[in-house]
């Protein structure tokens, strides 16, 4: 289907995006990589009247590194970060990146558009809340910056605390310190659609003992939920068997799915409990200094 007709507005900064979405109303809607928009608007599940442009603006597509921290600009596509050595760093950030759908969609997709847009079954907010990372929002006015933790950026399914007029400028994503490695697993009937389920585990070693963890599931609940028992049952332990199935279980009690054509929710929480199980491993793996390639699971 054809979206319903819109008129077509090009800012030529981030700032002029803000403040035209201001001037047009509630009715705009900003453009970025278009890869969750356009279908919405071409099933009419959103017929927005204006659409803001953000594609032509310069210097908002970029990967940086600067005082210890990555620095990702709102148009940088999936592809952009899963070719970037610098975003190589954290090897989390290219198992997310690299894992997206197909080419075609991470030729356009946007990590801002994709934090932004806020999609139960998203990869970015899963990967990005073992990181502790930071939105960077911009307004129209003159003191309209402000950075919002990730784990308060969205706050429910498609929602997310920007207001009307706001826009995502960049996200920042501490480089974890050596001894620390992570993994990102996702279960997909095929790569072009979401997962079914998601795991990221992010882990900080002192020899075989877990001095720190953080555990995100993904697509098993409204948001990406942080498996905080989870990561309790890991922490300060030397990783066993038995401590890894005690993780399983505290993430399988965690997920809280809905059933739908991907799966029941009872197969939904053995899937993520075994992802995490497998990104675990990974993840020591690589805080030991090993190079792992992880790739998602395809039925
Ligand atoms: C076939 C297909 C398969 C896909 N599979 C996956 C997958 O496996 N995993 C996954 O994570 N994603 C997947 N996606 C989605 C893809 O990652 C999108 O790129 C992403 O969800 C949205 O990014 P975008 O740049 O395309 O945003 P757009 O579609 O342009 O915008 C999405 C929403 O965010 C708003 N927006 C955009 N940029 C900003 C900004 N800077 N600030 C504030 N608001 C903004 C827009 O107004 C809109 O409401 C898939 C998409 C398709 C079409």
């Amino acid at each position: 289907m054809y979206p319903q007709a819109f008129h077509y507005h090009r800012a030529s900064s981030l700032k002029e995006a803000a403040t035209m979405l201001v001037q047009l109303g509630e009715e705009a809607k900003l453009l970025a990589g278009g890869q969750s928009l356009i279908p919405l608007m071409k099933l009419r599940f959103a017929s927005p009247q204006h659409l803001v442009d953000l594609n032509f603006i310069p210097g908002t597509s970029y990967v940086k590194e600067e005082n210890g921290a990555l620095q990702f600009g709102a148009l940088t596509r999936h592809a952009e970060i899963e070719n970037s050595a610098t975003a190589g760093e954290i090897p989390i950030i290219h198992d997310c990146a690299a894992g997206i759908a197909d080419a075609q969609v991470r030729n356009r997709g946007t990590i801002g558009g994709s934090i932004a847009e806020a999609d139960p079954s998203g990869d970015w907010a899963t990967v990005l809340l073992t990181q502790a990372a930071e939105v960077r929002c911009l307004g129209p006015g003159a003191d309209s910056e402000r950075t919002v933790p990730l784990n308060q950026f969205i706050t429910d399914a498609y929602t997310t605390v920007l207001a009307h007029g706001e826009l995502v400028s960049e996200i920042v994503v501490k480089i974890p310190p050596k001894g620390t490695g992570g993994a990102y697993l996702a279960f997909k009937r095929t790569a072009p659609v979401y997962p079914t389920a998601s795991a990221a585990v992010q882990l900080s070693m002192d020899g075989d003992v877990c001095k720190d963890a953080a555990i995100a599931l993904g697509c098993v609940g409204l948001t990406a939920i942080k498996a905080t028992e989870a990561e309790a049952t890991l922490r300060g332990q030397q990783i066993t068997d038995r401590v890894i199935a005690a993780a399983m279980e505290a993430a399988r009690a965690a997920a809280d799915p809905q059933p739908d054509m991907r799966g029941s929710a009872e197969y939904k929480r053995a899937l993520v409990s075994a992802l995490v199980k497998r990104a675990i491993e990974i993840a020591m793996r690589r805080a030991r200094g090993e190079q792992v390639e992880a790739s998602h699971i395809y039925a």
